[in-house]
């Protein structure tokens, strides 16, 4: 099958391409690369069933050409990232809500199937854990930039359900919890691969606010797996469906296991959230997803262990470190020898 992916130089994007052209199928990918990059898909360039489109979604003609020559869209391009949102939020709101309205508008003249990727952001602070899909969403007031990041994936998800209610548009709607692997990044202040990083530098691992929020996070290739079977389920079409892992840990739970799991002597700091983020910041103080509808519609549900995701982030970032190393000594070598 030929599938489009949205946001495919991104993190998710990346690893939802690689599995696809792993199991034979074609792949066209469209990146504007503001927050993904040509570094998480070069070594998919080696595949002549991966086409990629380093130009916006909202260039309507390519949008248009591409929904025509795929079967299934996946749409995950956006603005994601706290620290994206808090410090340009223009961005966040534009990006996220015409660039949905762009992808189903085109689907919807061919009536092709998509993927909307949402978030387990649109519960906000709703504290009755574990959020099932048809919870409440209980978000803060406007004047806190964190929530506009919220509201346009809620809209989002709004947009994508009326276009299957009132045009027949075959949508599946996924909301995705913190999904954490190689290739993200901290640039837009993930805590995984910042606590990660930290350790391995022996910085001070810095934990949020007081660290007894709490967080589950998914091994990518799981989220993957379960992006997977949603399309390919005829009952999820019309859903709304939380994609994630429910094993929960704090923030401060999780800084003692990346120090413990790469022997790191980094220091634990507690940095407040005004100076993390901005005054009168407001964080989830827990997010665990039920998995309930999921393991329903595809009988899946992700299994991989803490320690076992935590390792794989360390390796990525190791890996990363000895190619930086190579290059350094061989630089070094090469201006010696001059
Ligand atoms: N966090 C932290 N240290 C960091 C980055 C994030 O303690 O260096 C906290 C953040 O305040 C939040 C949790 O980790 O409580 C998860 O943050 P992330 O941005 O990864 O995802 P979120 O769940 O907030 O979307």
């Amino acid at each position: 099958m030929r599938f489009l992916i949205t946001g495919g130089a991104g993190f998710i994007g990346s690893h939802l391409a690689e599995r696809l052209l792993s199991c034979g199928d074609e792949v066209l990918l469209m990146d504007d690369l503001s927050t993904g990059s040509m570094e998480n898909i070069r070594h998919l360039k080696k595949f002549d069933r991966m086409h990629y489109f380093l130009d916006s979604i909202e260039n309507r003609q390519l949008l248009a050409e591409l929904v025509d020559e795929a079967d299934v869209i996946f749409h995950l391009a956006a603005a994601v990232g706290v620290r994206l949102i808090v410090e340009s939020p223009v961005r966040t709101i534009e990006t996220n809500v015409n660039g949905t309205q762009l992808v189903l508008d085109a689907a919807s003249k061919k009536r092709k199937l998509v993927f909307t990727a949402s978030t387990s952001e649109v519960y906000g602070k709703n504290v009755q854990v574990p959020f099932r899909e048809d919870a409440d969403l209980v978000l803060g007031p406007t004047t806190k930039s964190r929530w506009s990041y919220a509201a346009s994936k809620a809209l989002d998800e709004f947009l994508s359900l009326s276009y299957w209610k009132e045009k027949k548009q075959p949508v599946v709607i996924g909301r995705l919890f913190n999904t954490v692997g190689p290739r993200q990044t901290g640039r837009y202040g993930m805590v995984m691969p910042n606590f990660v990083s930290q350790a391995l530098d022996g910085a001070p691992i810095t934990v949020y606010g007081t660290g007894q929020q709490s967080r589950c996070f998914c091994d990518v290739r799981e989220a993957v797996e379960a992006i997977l079977r949603l399309v390919s389920t005829t009952r999820a079409v019309g859903q709304v469906v939380n994609i994630g892992s429910d094993q929960e840990i704090s923030m401060e739970g999780l800084a003692r296991l990346v120090k413990e799991r790469t022997g790191s002597s980094s220091p634990i700091t507690y940095i407040p959230y005004d100076e993390a983020y901005e005054p009168g910041f407001e964080d989830m103080h827990r997010r665990v997803p039920s998995l309930e509808k999921l393991q329903d519609l595809t009988g899946f549900r992700p299994r991989a262990t803490l320690p076992e995701i935590v390792d794989r982030v360390v390796a990525h970032f190791e890996k990363k470190r000895d190619l930086v190393g190579a290059v350094g000594a061989s630089r070094q070598a090469a201006s010696a020898g001059s």
